[in-house]
């Protein structure tokens, strides 16, 4: 499954919370870069800068690397991409990646957000993860913000079109408390629990 939504509507949140639930591994792009680049591997390397800014990594570079991680045992059964696929272009590059494996997506999610409310939550995680000793996202601050909201609404957004069209999209209130979104998940979901 797909879970869709802007930067800060919860992805992650709730993607932590069905991988508990249903026994399937999150596979998150962010993270995956994020490793690559503490890692300082080549792809880490050339991401490193365009992430600090907001901006999206290069289609070849995040369908290259999910491409490789359904191929891990944990994803045999099912998971949940978190923040892939970005653009119509990765979704298209998803959809014969799959096909080629004999796969197919069951549900994309989206999780809709009131804009406004998305600053306060990225504060709120900056706080969170100071207050936890964590060191904070290079991203996490208004300009960075900034250019990743535009990224979302340029190149992300057009993918509700893109599967409402093919009858995977499932549309669900982000804006809930975080037990009542991952309620409505887990009912939207056909993944049957673990
Ligand atoms: P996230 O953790 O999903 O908010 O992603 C953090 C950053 O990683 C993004 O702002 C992009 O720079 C990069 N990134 C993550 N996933 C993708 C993707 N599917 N396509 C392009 N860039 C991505």
């Amino acid at each position: 499954m797909i879970l869709l939504g802007p930067p800060g509507a919860g992805k992650g949140t709730q993607s932590a919370r069905i991988v508990e639930r249903f026994g399937i591994p999150q596979l998150s792009t962010g993270d995956m870069l994020r490793a690559a680049v503490a890692a300082g591997t080549p792809i880490g390397l050339r991401a490193k800068d365009v992430m600090e800014r907001g901006e999206l990594v290069s289609d070849e570079i995040v369908v290259g690397i999910v491409s490789d991680r359904i191929e891990e045992p944990d994803a045999r059964h099912g998971f949940i991409l978190d923040g892939f696929p970005r653009t119509v272009k990765q979704a298209e590059a998803l959809d014969a990646m799959l096909a080629g494996k004999g796969l197919a997506l069951d549900t994309v999610i989206e999780l809709k957000v009131d804009e406004a409310a998305l600053l306060e939550r990225i504060a709120k995680r900056v706080a969170d993860t100071l207050a936890a000793g964590q060191p904070v996202r290079k991203d996490d601050n208004p300009d960075s913000f900034k250019t990743r909201l535009v990224a979302y609404r340029q190149q992300t957004a057009p993918l509700s079109d893109y599967y409402r069209a093919r009858g995977l999209l499932k549309v669900t209130d982000g804006m809930k408390s975080v037990d009542e979104v991952t309620e409505d998940i887990a009912r939207l979901t056909s993944v049957p629990a673990a």
